[in-house]
């Protein structure tokens, strides 16, 4: 950001209370509990959590703890906080965005990012991994220093593009303003090279990301023709993955077309994005190679349906929109059929931040099971993040705690009616709650 952190700070302890560092210890009496592992309810529990943050133990049946404050969740059912593996804080898409990018400041966007993360923790998404946006790490950094509210945040920073590519800053600007810019690089997130593509890597640790996105194909929403051809080499995606291996990364590789899908998986990346052209032939890839599936119906729907509205995108952008949006929840079907490992995302940013669990349902919709989904969002998805101690509701883990009332299982829609939001064991809806 270009303002002082110093300056943002002061105006935001105004209008957030800080966070206190110790959790409350407290005892939740759930009426029912999912546990992610085997993907089943498993009837009432107690679940006590510390002043660390964690959870402590895990008892059976309506529990009393000395010392613990008692919260009573009988009738409501307890999962693991949600995990979305793929948004976007630092924007939310609307008819004008296209043009806010030359009016508005980095501040200005930094604000709208705190309205977005805390809606995202309150519709009970306590970990999100944010695939692509410089303000995020600055959101990220203030959120874990308890001065304003939202989830857990894993962010890539800027994403890395190839010229021309999906996330090239300088996409759509007049001649002049491109010429006075000079044509981005590295540092932008703009790599044309294996060595390009290392020294990318190496900027986003330098500024601080936790996770490494390339564009490995076009893409729906950038200002340019094509939606789904490879803009990357294997060459260009192994430099990524192997150089983000030294520092700990994993890749995310946004990906809509057959032939870039094929390279990312073949250069070794993570998790594919979107995934819209994939076919029996990448599925039994991505199973040879491990790969995960983050599907992001929701973005699929909320384009398709934004490009019937004359204006509401560029035209360059809206035959794009109405193709590959329409398109992604089918393949998430047969991705699922072939037994494809699948994490939760939903690319929000695209569709308003807050509605993450409209995605349980549209993945209900396709036939996977509603236990699937929650364990697409809890414990597959901390298997994506890497995270040890999130997605169960288990002893030593973090205290993050979601519940609705009565049955996910039965009634999916129900992910939606969110009463009960705990991260790292303070809470934000439900009893007790900010
Ligand atoms: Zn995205």
């Amino acid at each position: 950001m270009r303002v002082s952190m110093s300056g943002l700070l002061g105006v935001l302890s105004l209008a957030f209370v800080v966070q206190a560092q110790a959790a409350p210890v407290m005892a939740l009496q759930c009426g029912n509990v999912f546990d992610s592992k085997s993907a089943r309810l498993v009837g009432e529990r107690t679940i006590v959590t510390g002043a660390d943050g964690r959870i402590q133990q895990v008892l059976p049946g309506r529990a009393t703890v000395p010392g613990a404050t008692v919260l009573d969740l009988s009738g409501q059912t307890c999962m693991p906080g949600w995990i979305d593996l793929h948004v976007h804080l630092g924007q939310e898409s609307n008819p004008k965005s296209y043009e806010e990018r030359f009016r508005l400041d980095d501040i200005d966007f930094g604000y709208r990012a705190l309205v977005y993360a805390d809606r995202t923790l309150k519709a009970g998404f306590t970990t999100v991994r944010d695939l692509g946006g410089e303000v995020t790490p600055h959101l990220r950094d203030a959120i874990n220093q308890g001065y304003v509210q939202g989830p857990r945040i894993y962010a890539a920073g800027k994403s890395i593009a190839t010229t021309g590519g999906h996330g090239d800053p300088r996409n759509g600007l007049n001649a002049e303003l491109a010429h006075l810019l000079g044509p981005p690089g590295p540092a932008e997130g703009v790599i044309n090279s294996v060595d390009d593509a290392r020294q990318a890597v190496r900027q986003r640790y330098k500024e601080g990301s936790d996770v490494i996105k390339i564009t490995a194909t076009g893409g729906v929403l950038s200002y340019a023709k094509s939606g789904d051809a490879p803009q990357f080499t294997v060459d260009e995606v192994k430099a990524v993955v192997e150089t983000a291996k030294d520092y700990g990364y994993k890749v995310a590789a946004h990906a809509h077309g057959k032939e870039g899908i094929r390279r990312a998986v073949e250069g070794g990346v993570t998790s594919i994005e979107h995934g819209t052209y994939m076919d029996d032939e990448i599925f039994a890839l991505m199973k040879k190679h491990g790969t995960w599936y983050v599907p992001t119906i929701s973005a699929g729907k909320f384009v398709a349906e934004k490009a019937k509205i004359d204006g509401y995108y560029p035209e360059i952008v809206r035959p794009k929109a109405a193709r590959i949006g329409g398109q992604i929840q089918d393949t998430f079907a047969k991705a699922y059929q072939a037994g494809v490992k699948i994490g939760f995302g939903t690319d929000q940013g695209v569709a308003p931040h807050g509605e993450n669990a409209k995605e349980f349902g549209y993945m209900v919709e396709a036939g996977m099971p509603a236990a699937a989904a929650l364990q697409a969002a809890t414990f597959n998805a901390a298997e994506v993040l890497g995270a040890a101690d999130l997605g169960q509701l288990t002893q030593g883990f973090r205290a993050d705690v979601v519940a609705v009332p009565g049955n996910p299982l039965d009634d999916i829609a129900l992910t939606s009616k969110v009463s009960f939001v705990m991260k790292d064991g303070n809470v934000y809806v439900g009893a007790g709650g900010r």
